[in-house]
């Protein structure tokens, strides 16, 4: 079956392992057999912080991290919502068709609202699962690459394109997700890996940065290396990562490592995650960023010209 992909990041700061392994691997896989956007939700920066902050350069960062993991702008269009109005205005009748306690209810919702710097949550916090719902049919995608984090905001997208289609006639379809090799990557301190938690590997950072990094990281008193996730997070998150990297199983590493400890367990993962990084980390050194810049100014064209298409038929199909 021919699926349309949709999926995008945020603007906040560099990408990490966890979007590595969570979706960009998945999107380098789909991209050329299947129609792809990659949406940089920059409206969405501001959910959780009262600025928009270095948004300039955070979304050139965000290109040159898509370039270097392989996406290719000849096959995927690359576009950002703020140079999108159609696409915004679909927010208005979608969040008509969703109740308040069913937004309360989204625990993605709950969880980012915790971790927020902001003393008051915003209705735009409150709502992005809807806007977010615009972003993925605004295209009529029906794949949608993401973590473990994003589920319940496509079983709103779904929720919200069946309820359109019974009301207004048949204009959605009901996308799915799909997840990658580790849905909900764990940062170095333990919960999920995230871009604004201070807790990431980036793609971008230098081998030092990331042996710094690692060498931080907490692990626990036993000797003994042994990948037990209910008992010793820390050390079975160094191994599920040392583990991705490799594309080796996290219990045959920490069988290997055995007595080495906490220190060779560190130079285990340091050495395979630098590995893993080293050709991203060339490539990203070749792009130019004034080419990435026209990248996105026609990636924006082919956006917005699909959005016009959607919005008139959303408003045929209500009557407007
Ligand atoms: P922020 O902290 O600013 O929200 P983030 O790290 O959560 O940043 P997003 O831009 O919100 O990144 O998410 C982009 C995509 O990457 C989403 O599909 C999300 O599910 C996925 N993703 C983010 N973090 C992880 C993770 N730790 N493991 C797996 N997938 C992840
Ligand atoms: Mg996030």
């Amino acid at each position: 079956m021919k699926h349309t992909v949709l999926t995008g990041d945020r603007p906040t700061g560099p990408l990490h392992l966890g979007h590595y392994f969570g979706t960009l691997a998945n999107r380098v896989a789909l991209q050329g057999t299947h129609p792809m956007y990659v949406l940089i939700a920059d409206y969405q920066v501001i959910t959780d912080r009262d600025r928009p902050g270095a948004i300039q350069r955070n979304i050139t960062e965000l290109m040159l991290d898509y370039l270097a993991v392989g996406l290719d702008p000849d096959q995927v269009t690359i576009f950002q919502h703020s140079a999108i109005p159609e696409l915004n205005q679909l927010l208005l009748p979608f969040l008509s068709l969703v109740s308040v306690a069913e937004i309360q209810r989204n625990p993605t919702v709950k969880d980012e609202i915790e971790h927020s710097s902001q003393a008051a949550v915003s209705g735009l916090m409150f709502t992005y699962p809807v806007h977010q719902a615009a972003d993925i049919l605004f295209c009529k995608g029906t794949l949608v690459p993401v973590g473990k984090d994003q589920l319940p905001h496509v079983e709103i997208t779904r929720l919200i394109a069946r309820r359109f289609n019974e009301r207004y006639g048949r204009v959605f379809p009901e996308p799915q997700a799909l997840m990658g090799d580790s849905p909900l990557l764990a940062g170095l301190g333990g919960g999920k890996m995230s871009k604004s938690r201070g807790n990431a590997i980036a793609l971008s950072a230098t081998a030092d940065e990331t042996a710094a990094l690692i060498r931080k990281a907490r692990t626990d008193s036993e000797r003994r290396i042994t990948f037990d996730e209910a008992n010793r997070p820390e050390v079975a998150n160094l191994l599920l990562l040392a583990g991705l990297c490799l594309g080796r199983s996290p219990e045959s590493l920490a069988e290997e490592i055995g007595d080495g400890g906490a220190a060779a367990l560190k130079s285990v993962v340091t050495e395979a995650v630098n590995e893993f990084l080293r050709p991203i980390r060339a490539r990203r050194l070749e792009l130019d960023p004034d080419e990435v810049r026209k990248v996105l100014l026609k990636g924006n064209e082919v956006a917005r010209e699909r959005a016009v298409r959607t919005l008139d038929e959303v408003r045929a199909a209500m009557g407007f």
